[in-house]
């Protein structure tokens, strides 16, 4: 087996194609090298050579160690150098990279190959010793911190000593002498550490690297990332051996990062940082704050060093075409890394840029209006997940600013929340439901489960495509950093900026727009869905199958989500519409009936109310489809609790307290999740039902005589089993439904149909078909609950286990089960349509704004999803590319 491919000198023997086996990272490096960009040479080990490391019980395979040398002995033919050798030393990078990008979450090795002999070799050749020893201290430290374990802090104590007693500030200032004093230093921490000195041997070094790598795709960032982003861990990941250029060999070497467009905004200019004399990991550390790229932007910034353009213009030059010529190859927006050393570029990476939706959306519509991309690739292009950072607030421009600091806009967006200075900290209250805003020094990959849980993210340090900007950007965080005023004590809990104090778990407000932090919550506004946004909609639109609907009872719902482009509501709770404080005391007097009398006279106040609410809502859905379930919760939801509620509901009925309590405890339930609720409370009290749709068709009757476009009511009976229970419902609807027709002397469509939310009705669809059901909405809530017989509500407890373990891929309440639960689903649609086959179907639970199940939705030919308000864009777009 091939486990070793070269790229460099001039041609590579991988191409873009193959990410796959070479890793993102790997398979560009190729690509640009076969497109004569000047690239460091090295070779990839393939993402192959992973699975069987971690198939074999971590053992690499026996061919590796030979394809290695004999890759090595290529690069050190195309460089002139050579591997351990004094005099000449060849210097590589390690560098992870698997298939999908997972920026910054695994670890790279740079300068590997330097010992205390290749040091003096690296002095002598590049006739610099300050710089030799630079990249020494560099590897030790990167070196003991990915291969060894050691804590890198050891190493920023032993450097942060040295500035002090040498009175300097930043390291750029340290001489070759200090630098030999800190290596000397950092040979002497690691010996006592390990109790063996720091490895000399350049072969030990370069399989240390190698497996840590291997290693780092099993550690808790790479994890979480995976999960986070739904990236297999049979994936694995390649190694990249390169040889090193050095962008830290004095005042015209430089290292930076750019994107060919505008990350943030989408605007079509080149966009990044850079930093004179420096080496890989300090642009995104944010050690340094970076200085731009171009004129145009520092100027924007405001920023007093120069930018490439005017500092190393000629070699910005040949940048600036090799981006062009980039983002025309791979016709996208790149995320490019390079290196100037000693005035000669040196690409080191290129892939597909990361982007907010704003930006997303903005370069697809463009692409396809310049015809650089056709409009189904446009659709294609937008993750429909990130489009959620549209469909939220921003701050409402005419709201007062009390503005406490200014950083970068590094993710847009608002948010509030309070000051919480630690990631675990920031996990903690998230999870617990708190809004936090994540303040920090500058954030690192240890802090992603803190970015994740926070509404929102601050740093004083760091340019726009420092770690915090990036991640936060991908997660759809708003973030603002670099606000260098701001000064963090953690130790004390606050931080202090323009003479004022903020300490932890006071509110704060920021704006990734404009970079702003400001005091206090301030009043936000709804997005506007205009512009790019409808553009790519419309298109989405043109190419999709699926309807999309949404759950939605009260009428903000209904207009928020015809303004996000619903197509109808797939579910309407009548219970919630129950909740409300004047109704409930009606609708308890009715659950604590003797009787059906008692109950019939308690219902008798409730249906103007009902009735009221469907015109209302039939009114803004303008003649669309509405789906209307039937009662459906435990009836313990709805009784009154406490000792005061009970005594309310007698003062308000006239009833007797102590017959009530008694009435409370006799409906008590075990389990009321399987108990009597759903169709069962409509089998048992017919009443209830009648009066629902009684109210229905009454509400109907009245917009169609009004003359406004009038619905097709769609009546949904919940939680039905059996074909016979199914009939008793059908009729009880049609004789209710008809003799309220004829009440009215309206002609009017109606169409009865159930949920399927139990193993037993999918698998006995045809039942229900044949009973009378002319459409199945699949409640993949109920059903996902019932298939695995897990309890939503208490799932928590252990499904966090069920995923660490690998058992659950994905929490199956959020992205449907499509094995089991879909099976289900697929049976239930096929046998169903066998006995009637127009038979309607439809998914309402919460499944149907999740752009896997849509897929899967598309794939079983369901008619539509429906989900929340919100998610309707996402579901529109995510139906299209389900289609495409
Ligand atoms: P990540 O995937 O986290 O971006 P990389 O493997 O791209 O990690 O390495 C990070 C940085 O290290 C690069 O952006 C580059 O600046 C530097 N680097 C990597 N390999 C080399 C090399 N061969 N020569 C010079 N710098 C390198
Ligand atoms: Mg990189
Ligand atoms: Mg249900």
């Amino acid at each position: 087996t091939r486990w070793v491919y070269s790229f460099g000198g001039g041609g590579a023997d991988g191409e873009a194609g193959m990410k796959n086996l070479l890793g993102g990272k790997g398979a560009n490096l190729a690509e640009m090298a076969k497109l004569g960009l000047p690239v460091p040479p090295g070779f990839t080990v393939t993402t192959e050579a992973c699975v069987h490391y971690y198939a074999n019980g971590k053992q690499y395979p026996a061919e590796l160690a030979e394809q290695v040398n004999a890759g090595l002995a290529k690069v050190e033919q195309i460089t002139g150098k050579t591997f351990g050798d004094t005099a000449n030393p060849l210097l590589v990078s390690v560098r992870s990279g698997a298939r999908a990008s997972m920026p910054g979450m695994m670890d790279t090795v740079l300068n590997l190959g330097l010992n205390d002999e290749t040091v003096s070799g690296l002095a002598k050749l590049s006739g610099d010793e300050r710089f030799a020893f630079d990249s020494y201290r560099r590897f030790i430290q990167m070196y003991s911190n990915v291969v060894l374990d050691l804590d890198h802090h050891m190493f920023e104590e032993i450097l942060d000593d040295h500035k002090d007693s040498l009175g300097v500030s930043v390291d750029t200032a340290l001489t070759a002498d200090n630098w030999k004093a800190v290596v000397a230093d950092y040979k002497t921490a690691v010996a006592r550490e390990l109790g063996r000195p720091f490895p000399q041997d350049p072969q030990e070094q370069l399989w240390g690297a190698i497996g840590a790598v291997f290693a780092s795709w099993m550690n808790d960032r790479a994890k979480f990332y995976r999960r986070m982003h739904d990236i297999p861990e049979a994936w694995g990941t390649a190694v990249n051996i390169q040889s090193m250029v050095f962008g830290n060999m004095g005042d015209s070497s430089a290292t930076g990062v750019a994107f060919t467009r505008n990350p943030s905004t989408g605007d079509n200019r080149l966009y990044g940082e850079f930093l004179i004399n420096a080496q890989g990991e300090d642009v995104v550390a944010g050690i340094r704050t970076p200085q731009s790229l171009t004129k145009v932007a520092r100027e924007e910034m405001g920023d007093v060093a120069p930018s490439m353009e005017e500092a190393l213009p000629e070699v910005f030059g040949q940048f600036r075409d090799v981006a062009i010529k980039l983002e025309a190859h791979y016709r996208d927006m790149q995320d490019v890394e390079f290196t100037v050393e000693q005035g000669r570029l040196w690409m080191l990476q290129t892939r597909n840029g990361k982007r907010t939706a704003k930006a997303a959306l903005k370069i697809a519509v463009e692409m396809a209006e310049g015809g650089v991309i056709t409009r189904e690739e446009a659709v294609a292009r937008v993750e429909p997940a990130a489009l959620d950072q549209l469909l939220h607030p921003t701050i409402d421009p005419s709201a007062e600013r009390d503005v406490v600091a200014k950083g970068l806009p590094a993710s847009p967006g608002a948010a509030t929340g309070k000051v919480v200075f630690d990631a675990d900290e920031a996990e903690k209250l998230g999870s617990a439901g708190e809004a936090v805003i994540l303040v920090r020094e500058e954030t690192s990959p240890e802090d992603i489960h803190g970015m994740h849980a926070a509404r929102g993210i601050i740093t004083a340090r760091g340019g726009m495509t420092s770690h915090a900007a990036v991640v936060a950007r991908g997660m759809g965080r708003p973030c603002v950093s670099g606000a260098g005023e701001i000064g963090i004590y953690p130790k004390e809990g606050l931080f202090r900026v323009r003479g004022r104090e903020f300490k932890a778990g006071d509110i704060v407000t920021i704006d990734g727009s404009t970079g702003e932090v400001l005091s206090g919550s301030v009043k936000m506004i709804e997005p506007e869905l205009t512009g790019d946004f409808a553009q790519l909609m419309e298109w989405a639109d043109g190419v999709r199958r699926l309807k999309v609907r949404a759950n939605a009872e009260t009428p903000l719902d209904a207009k928020t989500a015809r303004g996000f482009g619903a197509e109808g509501i797939g579910l309407c709770r009548t219970e919630h519409m129950f909740f409300d404080d004047t109704r409930i005391a009606a609708v308890r007097e009715m659950i604590l009936a003797d009787d059906e009398a008692g109950r019939r006279a308690a219902l008798a106040k409730i249906a103007p109310f009902q009735k009221a609410d469907f015109v209302e809502l039939f009114t803004i859905m303008e003649g669309l489809p509405v789906t209307v379930r039937l009662l459906d919760p435990p009836l313990h939801e709805f009784l009154p609790h406490s000792e005061a509620d009970l005594a309310a509901v007698a003062a308000a009925t006239g009833l007797d307290a102590a017959k009530l309590m008694r009435r409370a405890r006799e409906l008590h339930e075990t389990n009321p999740m399987l108990g009597h609720r759903g169709c069962r409370l409509g089998v048992s009290y017919p009443e209830i039902y009648e009066m629902q749709v009684r109210a229905i068709i009454e509400a109907a009757c009245e917009i169609a005589k009004s003359g406004k476009p009038a619905p097709v009511p769609e009546i949904m009976h919940p939680l039905v089993a059996k074909g016979e229970e199914m009939k008793f419902l059908r009729a009880l609807t049609d004789r209710t439904a008809k003799a309220v027709l004829a009440e009215q002397g309206v002609e009017l469509e109606y169409q009865v149909g159930t949920m399927i939310e139990l193993p037993r009705a999918a698998l006995r669809a045809a039942d229900l078909a044949e009973a009378g059901a002319e459409f199945f909405s699949f409640g993949t809530n109920d059903l996902t609950q019932t298939t695995f017989g897990i309890s939503r509500d208490d799932a928590g407890k252990f499904l966090g286990a069920y995923i660490d373990k690998g058992i659950f891929e994905k929490d199956p309440f959020v992205s449907l089960d499509q094995e089991g639960v879909g099976d289900l689903v697929r049976i239930a649609a096929e046998r169903g349509r066998a006995v009637k086959s127009g038979l309607k179907l439809g998914i309402c639970g919460e499944h149907g704004g999740d752009p896997a199940s849509i897929q899967f939705c598309e794939q079983v030919g369901l008619d539509y999803v429906s989900c929340s308000p919100f998610r309707v864009p996402i579901a529109r777009l995510a139906a299209a590319q389900a289609a495409l």
